[in-house]
């Protein structure tokens, strides 16, 4: 009897097992992951390379956390210079140099007439961390526990956040109108629409029947990220502070993904000119590393000792990583740099609108960029704008065409309310060629997923 060889088996390529038990392992709440089958061995600047060797530009920058791109060389530099000191890297909230060294980078960077007065507590790792510590804060100092916030916002998972987002907990929050300029809840857009959320909140703080309790604080961002990109106009950020201030309210603003550098300013509120009396802050200042802080008025810091602990509040690497990032940004002017380049950017894909009417609005405040995906052909439209009315939005499209850019070489991130707004969040540090890599390849991906059969594909998760 002859013996036959067996058959060389096809071994999947590597990066197709490692997906393959994700998928098997990892919880059904996984996010990114099943947008975004990429399974990342290498990265450098903005570019991310697979392992199955295909590079990608990325535009999410860890959900607008790496201001700098991957592996910056200041921010490896800082992680090795701290390891090879032998300092420990677990400390709790004890006092290091390092930690000394990021809390004095950190307070340069700040408004001055705020950091002047200011106390910083170092929180759990997590943005959401900060936000629950926020509130934790002006609930002690105020003796309310009521909450304002905006349609729109997201602060983050756990279950403080979670209630100032939209979602179902029992904490108490007050839901205000948020001034959305393509999707104004009043019709009207603009600083009339800005003008009439105002009102609507004055009306409700003041009317002793509106069933609305005295709140403890109101918390905003002044650039909703995953909501959709939506910058608040600066005239209703300062009309914000003067309702709170005369209020008594606390005004807290969560610049957890707006901050250093990502709007045009190095801090979102700069803007708009207005002190805040909570600043939450994380991502970039941990130079990607785990990394989130309250600074607030110090007058507010009115709570226990051991009023808000936790373990892991002293990731050394990550204040070494952060301080680099923060004192990159400020030398290097990178904030302006954000603003120039978004300028340009948020043009160049304006332009794109006049062939493409599947684009509803483009939007947005130095690199934090979005592109509302609707459907003309869809029903009438639901809500006006301010330059007319506002066709539904389309998250089939908009899956479709982050698929689409996937194939190109290209990571972009969803967000909005119903999932249909392409957002850019690329490092601060985009070159112009990049910039214009990236518009190219966008509007390559939009056309080649109007031509598909996108409607029949079921929209991801947006986040
Ligand atoms: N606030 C804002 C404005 C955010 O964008 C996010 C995260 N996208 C958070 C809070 C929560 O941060 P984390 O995911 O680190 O908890």
């Amino acid at each position: 009897m002859a013996v036959t060889e067996p058959a060389p088996v096809e071994l999947p390529p590597a990066h197709e097992g490692i997906l393959r038990r994700q998928a098997l392992r990892e919880s059904a709440a996984r996010t990114y992951a099943r947008s975004l089958p990429i399974v990342p061995v290498r990265a450098r600047g903005m570019t991310i390379e697979g392992a199955d060797g295909r590079r990608y530009l990325d535009c999410l920058s860890g959900a607008g956390t790496l201001a700098l791109g991957h592996n910056h060389p200041v921010v490896l530099e800082a992680v090795r210079k701290v390891i090879d000191s032998g300092a420990p890297l677990h400390v709790l909230d004890l006092a290091t140099p390092v930690k000394d060294a990021f809390t004095t980078e950190l307070f340069s960077t700040l408004p001055r007439e705020f950091a002047d007065n200011a106390r910083i507590q170092f929180c759990g790792p997590a943005g959401t961390d900060a936000v629950e510590a926020a509130f934790k804060l002006v609930r002690a100092a105020t003796g309310r526990s009521e909450l304002l916030a905006f349609t729109g916002a997201y602060h983050g998972m756990t279950a403080g956040a979670l209630a100032a987002s939209g979602g179902a907990t029992d904490v108490r929050v007050t839901r205000l109108p948020f001034p959305h300029r393509y999707r104004c809840p009043f019709g009207t857009g603009g600083e009339r629409g800005a003008d009439i959320a105002a009102r609507w909140t004055e009306y409700l703080l003041d009317d002793p029947k509106s069933g609305v309790p005295e709140p403890a604080a109101m918390i905003l961002e002044p650039v909703q990220g995953e909501g959709g990109v939506n910058p608040a106009p600066d005239s209703w950020m300062r009309r914000m502070r003067e309702i709170t201030r005369e209020r008594s309210i606390a005004l807290i603003a969560d610049e957890v993904q707006t901050g250093v550098g990502r709007t045009g300013t190095f801090w979102a509120v700069e803007h708009s000119g207005i002190v805040p009396d909570v600043m939450v802050l994380s991502k970039a200042i941990g130079g990607s590393l785990p990394l989130a802080v309250i600074v607030y008025r110090s007058e507010l810091d009115l709570w226990q000792p051991g009023a808000h602990a936790g373990t892991f509040r002293g990731n050394q690497l990550a204040m070494a990583a952060g301080a680099a990032t923060l004192a990159y940004v400020r030398e290097n002017r990178l904030a302006e740099r954000a603003g120039t380049l978004g300028v340009r950017m948020l043009a160049a894909l304006q332009a794109l609108s006049a062939d493409h009417p599947s684009i509803g609005d483009v939007r947005g405040r130095g690199l934090m960029i979005g592109i509302e995906l609707v459907d003309p052909e869809a029903g009438p439209p639901t809500v006006t704008a301010e330059n007319g009315s506002a066709p539904p939005p389309d998250p089939a499209l908009a899956t479709a065409v982050q698929q689409e850019c996937l194939r190109r070489g290209l990571i972009v991130e969803l967000g909005g309310r119903h999932g249909a707004v392409v957002r850019l969040l690329p490092p601060l540090t985009l070159t112009d060629e990049q910039a214009t890599a990236v518009v190219d390849r966008l509007a390559d991906a939009l056309r080649a997923a109007e031509r598909s059969p996108y409607r029949r594909a079921a929209a991801g998760p947006t986040r």
